[in-house]
């Protein structure tokens, strides 16, 4: 077994951990600070083709693997998980497009989210539906040529400056599951409108917002993934593989900064880091953070492989999220109290850090996910 990276891969990590740190640092804590989206950072990520880089170059991706994916967006949560997870979301719904999508709407949208200039948000969760997603209530009804749809949408991420969402209904409840698809719908279609952004703990500025349809109508071709949910659902498998690759990715922040204060703080004549029991906190993030990254390489590799991934980007989504929060805690704590001011980014981090376990399925989703493939194969 070869752990080595390519040298597409290690330049890859190279360009993504320069213009994180040169970049998006910078700016981490204001847009934390205002909770605003900061569209011009998302140019400049488009300027590098980072929203939509394991695209076909002919729809303006760089056709990268998974793996390199996953170290670009490990580098990009170092620096912030908001900005990095407009990214993950960009991969997601273009993923969706183009799996699913008409000829015509890939030309038309993909190029222009690989650029930055465009926007495509994911509507699925509702104010009665999250982990339970086959119980949504938003509806597609056919009249004619049109899909009507009708529901309202909870955190839907990007909402506030997305050009499209992609957003799930059903076409027939009785079906569950079975019954789901989902529609592109462009911003401005009447009946389409955009909430008030939702004031969050963490993960600010990243423009969630609830959404509502009352009779959104969007032409048929509109419908994306007519073969029903699960099959959409095998594309969104992606996008957990990328949750876990951002909580190593603030882990690993965390744990940078731990060290780098341990180093400085003197207490009782010495540095912090001096003491074992500072010592030992170091060294179990260390090794949890390296298996937390493993798990997130092993699922991206699977994936790159064509292998069936789906179990191990439960995995690694579970585990690398929990490690996050574990991390997170653990610097703040060797932080002392200097954690809890905001001189120190180690506040935000902690803020931060909790939405790994809940979006894209929460950890308790993960494991009954792993469960069910554990006893299938039993
Ligand atoms: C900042 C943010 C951004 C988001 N972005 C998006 C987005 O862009 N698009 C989108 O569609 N959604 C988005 N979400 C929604 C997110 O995916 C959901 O919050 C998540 O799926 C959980 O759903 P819920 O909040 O309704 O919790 P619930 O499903 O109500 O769960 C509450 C608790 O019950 C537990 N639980 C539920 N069912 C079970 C079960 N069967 N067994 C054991 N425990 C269970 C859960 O694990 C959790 O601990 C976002 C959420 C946030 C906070």
């Amino acid at each position: 077994m070869d752990f080595r990276l390519s040298d597409e891969q290690e330049a890859m990590r190279d360009m993504a951990r320069r213009f994180a740190h040169e970049v998006v640092a910078p700016r981490a804590a204001e847009i934390d600070r205002t909770a605003k989206f900061d569209r011009e950072l998302y140019r400049r990520m488009g300027e590098l083709g980072l929203p939509t880089m394991t695209l076909p170059e002919a729809y303006g991706g760089a056709g990268v693997d998974s793996l390199s994916w996953c170290l670009v967006i490990e580098e990009l949560a170092k620096a912030s998980t908001p900005v990095c997870n407009t990214l993950v979301l960009s991969k997601m719904t273009a993923d969706i497009i183009h799996d699913f999508g008409s000829e015509a709407q890939k030309r038309e949208i993909l190029p222009r989210m690989a650029t930055g200039e465009a926007i495509c948000a994911f509507g699925l969760t509702e104010p009665g539906a999250g982990s339970d997603a086959a119980s949504i209530r938003t509806t597609a009804r056919q009249d004619g040529d049109s899909w009507v749809i009708n529901g309202q949408k909870m955190f839907t991420t990007c909402a506030s400056v997305c050009d499209w969402v992609i957003v799930a209904a059903t076409i027939d409840k009785e079906q569950r599951s079975r019954g789901i698809r989902c529609f592109l719908v462009p911003r401005g279609t009447p009946g389409f409108e955009i909430g008030k952004e939702i004031e969050l703990m963490g993960v600010r500025g990243e423009g969630a917002c609830p959404t509502f349809y009352d009779g959104c109508r969007v032409p048929k071709e509109n419908m994306l993934g007519a073969e029903g949910f699960r099959t959409l659902m095998k594309t969104l498998d992606g996008a957990r593989a990328g949750i876990a690759a951002m909580a190593v990715g603030l882990a690993q922040a965390a744990f940078d900064e731990a060290l780098a204060y341990a180093r400085e703080r003197i207490q009782f004549d010495r540095p912090i880091a001096e003491f074992q029991a500072v010592q030992f906190k170091l060294a179990d993030m260390a090794v949890e953070i390296d298996a937390a990254r493993m798990l997130t390489w092993k699922a991206a590799w699977r994936r790159d492989s064509g292998l069936d991934y789906v179990q191990d980007a439960s995995h690694a989504k579970l585990f690398a999220s929990e490690v996050c929060g574990r991390a997170v805690d653990q610097a703040l704590q060797i932080h002392g109290g200097y954690g809890m001011t905001k001189d120190y980014p180690i506040e935000r981090f902690y803020r931060d850090a909790k939405i790994h376990q809940i979006w894209e399925g929460t950890s308790e989703i993960q494991r009954l996910i792993i469960a069910k493939q554990i006893l299938k194969g039993s």
